[in-house]
């Protein structure tokens, strides 16, 4: 299929996400290549099928108000984590407090993300999250699949679950690197929520989100993480696209925040006369 040929419709788009994917998983097998597991694959082989699906995914898009709503709630956890004398001693002491500390401060953040981004329970109940830290260095071989965290949506929606790498190789010790990664994750925990309120509650139409938890739902039903070892796939998964741009915009306001921060600390005082 054509990239300009796309369909636009549900059914279309799902019938044809049903086509190419079963061309996909033909080619694939055919070429020995394996689609599970962890670890991206070599796509040079299946580049039509995979332009097809992208094709179909990319049709899977947040609509107007969600990008209005998320940067507006971005903005709102910033300022309510830098109302916290304790994270702000961690942001500005990042790589010289215990990792108990770091952990504890992306459990804090965590928590208020759910809160921001519930809007006072007015858009969906926070999520509970459940927390889990590793340490695994990168990779020696070059492109091999390296974890920086997990989110894992779980109990038909309740519950999520936050898997974070704390080595160095992760960029664990670095605050905004830190930061980027466990807003990634917590993220996709809204995602669940949105994506998951269509099966428990029937009064959508007034709902401002309510195209986002369509298509969020949508998503979910034709499989769009099939293929995610595909690394252009994995990147059209419309959930992960949202969650890479939204967490480098958090990374970069979360820094500037703190550099601010620590810019009004270091004035000296005028002496009092
Ligand atoms: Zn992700």
């Amino acid at each position: 299929m054509k990239q300009n040929s796309a369909p636009k419709t549900w059914p279309e788009l799902s019938s044809a996400c049903d086509q190419i994917s079963a061309r996909l998983q033909e080619a694939a097998d055919k070429l020995g290549i394996p689609l599970r597991g962890g670890g991206f694959v070599d796509q040079s082989a299946l580049k039509n099928e995979i332009a097809g699906l992208k094709a179909v995914y990319n049709e899977l898009k947040f609509s107007p108000a969600y990008e209005r709503w998320s940067e507006n709630r971005r903005k709102a956890l910033i300022k309510t984590l830098f109302s916290s004398p304790e994270f702000v001693h961690a942001a500005a002491n990042w790589e010289q407090i215990t990792p108990k500390m770091r952990q504890d401060t992306i459990r804090q953040m965590s928590l208020k993300l759910q809160e921001a981004y519930s809007n006072k329970g007015t858009l969906f109940t926070p999520k509970s999250v459940r927390f889990r830290f590793f340490e695994q260095e990168a990779p020696k071989e070059k492109g091999a699949y390296f974890e920086r965290g997990r989110a894992i949506n779980g109990l038909g929606g309740w519950h999520f679950t936050v898997s974070l790498n704390t080595h160095k190789d992760a960029g664990a010790l670095d605050f905004g690197r830190a930061m980027n990664a466990a807003f990634h994750e917590n993220l996709h925990g809204v995602h669940f929520a949105l994506m998951d309120y269509p099966d428990r509650c029937k009064e959508l139409d007034h709902h401002p989100l309510k195209d986002d938890m369509a298509m969020l739902n949508q998503a979910k039903q034709i499989q769009v993480e099939k293929f995610s070892r595909i690394l252009a796939l994995y990147h059209s998964i419309p959930w992960e696209a949202d969650a890479h741009r939204q967490s480098k915009l958090f990374e970069r306001e979360i820094t500037e925040a703190l550099h601010a921060h620590k810019k009004t600390q270091d004035v000296i005082p005028p002496a009092p006369h």
